[in-house]
């Protein structure tokens, strides 16, 4: 049994706010033509669309990430037509007044995500601990927290400027939320992209703090001799199983479901010497388990 933790919901209005940013006056048929990517169409045709590359991969459920702040009805309606297959996940800016409780209480979805780097707000901010607390008062919830290295590929491709805060995405200043929080999941992405040893230490003493192993990982670079199977490893020994949440970083079509990430980490798993039943929880057990039907 597979569930991708960390899929993005790449919908209409995902491209014409990337086209308002720009300023070009681009329809969101133009910019997709422009990227080579296939236009998504309404939310329900990208949802149907993605339930049929699932079938095809093997997949049973995936988190959709609404991938700008203000789509989170585009994910609400895939998640309300196909609540057995997708968990929705939305971006949070909390610099701005986002709806946070309209977000799981009207769109159903689950998972805050914040980008500390991207929106300068600094996570001791007392705005991050108002929307933490927002998502904390539902059952079934979780928050995500961006860390680390954040390079985002559409915005590079549309020439849209990143003025990223990389100093906001240390992962131990996550430490003092999620204590503050310690029955409310936290999910820190790529393992930390790039800051694994602070990834590890800060999940070290909150035993909410999980990971997720998706993206190509490169961050590895970083250091001299990390090795994904190495990275699998050390997050074993600090995290165990079950804190560990597969995910590929999926988004556009036509390319889909990103099955070279899902095997390149299988591999790294099975050479780390994580166990099939470890591997279980890894690839498709911890996400029923926070994220139950
Ligand atoms: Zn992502």
């Amino acid at each position: 049994m597979l569930n991708d933790s960390h899929c993005h919901f790449f919908s209409a209005n995902f491209f014409a706010t990337l086209s308002r940013q720009r300023g070009k006056g681009d329809s969101v048929e133009a910019l997709c033509r422009e990227l080579q990517w296939d236009d998504p169409g309404t939310a329900e045709a990208l949802a149907d669309r993605w339930v049929r590359e699932l079938d095809a991969r093997g997949v049973a459920r995936s988190a959709l990430i609404a991938s700008v702040p203000g789509d989170e009805a585009s994910v609400g309606a895939a998640v309300a037509k196909y609540p057995s297959r997708f968990v929705g996940f939305f971006m949070v800016d909390p610099s701005s007044e986002d709806a946070v409780t309209d977000a799981i209480v009207t769109q159903g979805l689950r998972v805050a995500c914040l980008f500390p780097a991207m929106h300068h707000v600094a996570l001791s901010d007392d705005r991050v601990e108002r929307v933490v607390a927002a998502v904390a008062a539902h059952p079934g919830t979780a928050v995500f927290v961006h860390c680390g290295v954040l390079s985002v590929g559409v915005r590079k491709k549309l020439g849209l400027p990143s003025k990223f805060d990389l100093s906001l995405g240390d992962p131990l200043s996550l430490t003092r939320l999620a204590l503050a929080f310690p029955r409310l999941p936290f999910i820190v992405p790529h393992f930390g992209a790039g800051m694994l040893r602070e990834t590890m230490m800060a999940a070290d003493v909150c035993p909410n703090i999980h990971v997720d192993t998706s993206s190509s990982n490169s961050w590895i670079r970083y250091a001299p001799g990390w090795t994904l199977t190495g990275v699998f490893k050390t997050a074993m020994s600090v995290l165990g199983p079950s804190r560990m949440l597969f995910g590929t970083d999926s988004s556009f079509f036509p390319r889909g479901w990103q099955q070279g990430v899902y095997e390149s980490q299988r591999t790294a798993a099975t050479e780390a010497g994580i166990s099939e039943s470890d591997q279980n929880l890894i690839f498709g057990g911890n996400f029923d388990r926070l994220f139950s039907l």
